[in-house]
């Protein structure tokens, strides 16, 4: 996934019930959460020099934010309750991010278990660069009906 992941936030954001939809900073974070992962892409271009699969990095494994989860969402239920619909919904976007990343992106599902890497589909080299050969992948049709349905819930929303 290259650019649907923070309008997939917003059609999260949109899906959850209404009353949810009111609850303090869940909008924040539902963006926040569908776009942090990648914020790795940071440290893979510009520290790692790319030598390392973003995608192998700890924000990309949904072990690492199970285990997060586990530890924090009890503690703000318990700290900042009102806070809870927005940390739940921070979480779902996060897993949001990692299954739409799966759909033709490698992702390591079963560590710590295994260091497999697993997605949908791949993706060939059809082109010299890897964001041509994905641009002109049938999958980005999966990435515009992301957007439509985003634009659709933005402008119809009440
Ligand atoms: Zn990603």
């Amino acid at each position: 996934m290259i650019t649907a992941h923070l309008p997939a936030g917003y059609v999260l954001y949109r899906l959850l019930p209404r009353g949810y939809q009111n609850a303090p900073w869940i909008l924040p974070a539902a963006l926040l959460g569908a776009i942090l992962p990648d914020l790795d892409l940071i440290w893979f271009y510009f520290i790692d020099e790319r030598a390392v699969h973003h995608h192998r990095y700890w924000v990309h494994i949904p072990g690492f934010w199970l285990a997060i989860a586990a530890i924090n969402l009890p503690l703000i239920k318990v700290v900042w309750p009102r806070f809870m619909p927005a940390a739940l919904a921070f979480f779902a976007a996060l897993l949001v991010h990692i299954c739409l990343d799966s759909v033709v992106g490698d992702v390591l599902w079963l560590w710590p278990f295994s260091t497999e890497m697993f997605a949908l589909f791949t993706v060939p080299a059809s082109h010299d660069s890897w964001i041509l050969s994905f641009l002109t992948h049938w999958s980005i049709l999966f990435e515009v009906a992301i957007w439509i349905a985003a634009a659709a819930l933005f402008w119809t929303r009440p």
